[in-house]
């Protein structure tokens, strides 16, 4: 059963149910404001010259298993499995359409393929390859829909979602200077958005009992805090992220700064679905409706 703002979503057309707690089809109304939310981040980060990498929303199974994720994370990976037999096979294939998904899933193999978890994942590898970071080290945007395996009836809760990100890699010192400044400017977006917010701490949802030892290091040393929206009834959702990862990626992926340390990296991520649902719920559903200045924040030049 769906939640009750869900299922005003579904009602109004603005999400469309596809049969699957998280999988939702988007409306013209949700998109516009995807897009505006996406553009004015972008303009909020202008300053920082980022560079534009864009990844499929896939990445690869090995890449994802040398990041690290299928250790921290593996109730949320995604890994994508295929027919890889002969005619044969393919008869035998058919056989088992209509019937139980058990026996169609158990003549598939696990291809090459992994869905992306969150925007930044691809990035490090790919930056890695250059070699040494340059002394102003690396400033980057990306954005891609991720994947996470936590199907629920909440909309603020979904399996396939987007993400704009900015992501820093240098040293130590450059990585908390664009961190603590994205926790403001963060702010200052979710403030031009007239919503309302608070920022805390957080911890990501490591796996299991060893998991919780790793959540509570994470929020012993304040290496993860979340900007909190309140869209459901007596609970807050994490609607951008600003995540230190000290050098993990960067003893991962042996990428050096020019002082010959390991390379730290940080990201600040913006939900675009949980912000544009957190939108739908403050200022409704009529986009016209919307005040005329958070209209002008998100589409300067106008509305398509
Ligand atoms: P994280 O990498 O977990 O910090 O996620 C970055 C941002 O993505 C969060 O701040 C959320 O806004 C968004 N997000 C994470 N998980 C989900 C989800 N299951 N559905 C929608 N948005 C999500
Ligand atoms: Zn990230």
């Amino acid at each position: 059963m769906a939640s009750e703002f869900l299922n005003d979503l579904f009602n109004a057309g603005i999400l469309i149910p596809l049969g699957e707690d998280g999988v939702y089809g988007r409306s013209a109304v949700f998109e516009a404001v995807v897009e505006g939310l996406t553009a004015a981040a972008l303009r909020s980060g202008k300053d920082q010259k980022a560079e534009k990498l864009r990844f499929p929303p896939a990445t690869t199974f090995a890449g994802l298993k040398k990041s690290g994720y299928l250790e921290s994370f593996p109730q949320l990976a995604g890994t994508v499995h295929c027919f890889c037999g002969n005619d044969r096979d393919h008869r035998a294939l058919l056989q088992c359409i209509g019937e139980d998904d058990d026996s169609w899933t158990a003549k598939q193999q696990v291809s090459g393929v992994a869905l992306t978890p969150a925007a930044c994942y691809p990035v490090y590898p790919v930056m890695a390859k250059r070699g040494v970071v340059p002394e102003q080290g690396y400033v980057v945007d990306a954005f891609s829909y991720c994947f996470r395996h936590e199907p629920s009836i909440d909309p603020m809760r979904m399996q396939l979602f987007r993400m704009q990100e900015f992501i820093r890699i240098g040293t130590p010192e450059q990585v908390e200077t664009f961190r603590n400044m994205w926790m403001k400017r963060g702010q200052d977006y979710v403030a031009s958005l007239q919503l309302p917010y608070e920022v805390d701490v957080a911890n990501d949802p490591f796996f299991g009992r060893g998991g919780q030892i790793m959540a509570d290091a994470q929020r012993e040393q304040k290496l993860k805090f979340e900007l909190l929206i309140p869209v459901n009834p007596d609970k807050l959702s994490a609607c951008l992220s600003f995540n230190y990862h000290m050098d993990h990626f960067g003893e991962i992926y042996e990428m050096h700064t020019a002082d010959g340390q390991r390379a730290h990296t940080a990201c600040v991520g913006f939900g675009l679905e949980r912000l544009t649902l957190a939108m739908l719920k403050h200022h409704g559903f009529d986009l016209d409706a919307w005040p005329g200045e958070v209209q002008n924040f998100l589409w300067p030049n106008g509305r398509e």
